[in-house]
């Protein structure tokens, strides 16, 4: 048993000063108290002691694409500028990124992957997460390959890995209807890219635009499969996919009364703010995803589209651009809101306090950021400084 104490401690109820955590010989949270324990040897810090962090979205395969992918002209544009550049994941750029992700106090990365690539380098640690093995199908014969693809892909040990779809621009509908299914056995929730550019919504009401262009060069047979909705959170809520298996990732364009649908069915949303401000300069209404208490998570995309994968910077855009909005709402989106998709459950997920809070029996490990004295440590922690920050206790594996 070791126990520290520090100024502040992160809590799934918020912070509490002075308090004291003790961590049990097995790596987990053992304790939690909220003042010292009278006489108890413990090593004291200056700062706020959190959780681990969770990275909710990130494509590490891209990591050699670090400041070569301009934006600010949409989505599909930033696409094709991708597809031009991309090559087969670079081991050596994976390993570079989640060295700098573990350094910023990353835990865990819910990490999207096509090719498999990440996955033995996230099994290995210290960095865990789960794998969301990503198909693209519009043809029923591309559709059957990448399914028979997936399928290989998930059988990898050392892993959780799930089955998801990329988006409603580069999937035929009964593709996204068998994947994005809610689950019949227990399992880490789904993630899939949702409204991250207006040209999304475009394609599925008017069946042009952008994405329907795009679609067209590629050679893709894409007329009649793809599906026809208002949006595409009505898309999803039609094929019977929204639920808490599910998390959207981006939801930049989201309308007010999906946002409602989404907050109805319990589906969460992950933020990405610096990549939607790289790609479209348009950031999601997180405000209104807080007020309707949609289970929110963060994640940094890819370093396609941020310079790097450090979580607190990414809350940090939040803290800024949603002034009125309690910043602790971002602390509890990057520890406990993470590590709720990480949970495999049917169903209900639980509220991700018992993986990734400081609460007992937790597992993401004991990260220090030795912030000045503060009234404020949410705020403080999230002014946008980059805080020096280290491991006390690593996370375990599960
Ligand atoms: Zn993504």
């Amino acid at each position: 048993m070791r126990r520290f104490r520090a100024d502040w401690v992160w809590t799934p109820d918020g912070p509490v000063r002075g308090g004291e955590i003790t961590v049990g010989d097995d790596g987990r949270i053992a304790k939690v108290r909220a003042s010292h324990t009278t006489g108890a040897e413990a090593l004291e810090h200056r700062g706020l002691l959190l959780p681990g962090l969770v990275n909710a979205h990130c494509h590490l395969e891209l990591s050699d694409l670090r400041g070569r992918i301009p934006g600010g002209q949409g989505l599909s544009s930033w696409a094709q500028a991708l597809l031009a550049r991309r090559r087969a994941p670079q081991d050596e750029a994976m390993r570079q990124a989640l060295e700098q992700a573990w350094e910023a106090g990353t835990a865990a990365i819910v990490d999207v992957t096509n090719t498999g690539a990440s996955m033995p380098l996230l099994a290995e640690g210290p960095v865990g997460g789960v794998a969301q093995v990503e198909l693209l199908g519009i043809e029923p014969d591309r559709c059957e390959a990448a399914r028979a693809h997936a399928a290989r892909l998930l059988l990898a040990p050392g892993l959780p890995a799930v089955e998801t779809c990329h988006a409603v621009v580069s999937c035929a509908e009964d593709l996204l209807a068998r994947v994005l299914a809610p689950p019949v056995d227990p399992r880490p929730a789904v993630t899939f890219h949702c409204d991250e550019d207006p040209a999304d919504t475009r394609l599925l009401r008017e069946e042009d635009g952008p994405w329907a262009d795009f679609l067209d060069r590629l050679g893709r047979q894409w007329r009649g499969r793809m599906g026809r909705a208002d949006s595409p959170v009505r898309l999803l809520e039609g094929l019977g996919a929204l639920g808490p298996h599910l998390a959207l990732v981006h939801c930049v364009h989201t309308g007010p009364r999906d946002l409602d649908r989404l907050a109805a069915t319990g589906t969460a949303v992950v933020l990405c703010p610096r990549s939607n401000l790289h790609i479209g300069g348009v950031l999601p209404d997180a405000a209104a995803m807080v007020r309707r208490g949609i289970p929110l998570a963060i994640g940094t995309d890819s370093l396609a589209s941020v310079d790097d994968l450090d979580l607190l910077q990414e809350a940090a855009v939040l803290a800024s651009a949603f002034p009125a909005i309690d910043p602790g709402a971002w602390v509890q989106a990057l520890t406990t809101g993470g590590a709720r998709l990480l949970e495999p459950t049917v169903g209900a997920r639980s509220d991700g306090a018992s993986r990734g809070g400081l609460a007992p029996g937790a597992s993401h490990g004991l990260l220090l950021v030795e912030l000045p004295r503060t009234e404020e440590p949410a705020r403080t922690l999230l002014d946008g400084t980059r805080w020096p920050r280290r491991w006390l206790c690593p996370p375990t594996r599960d």
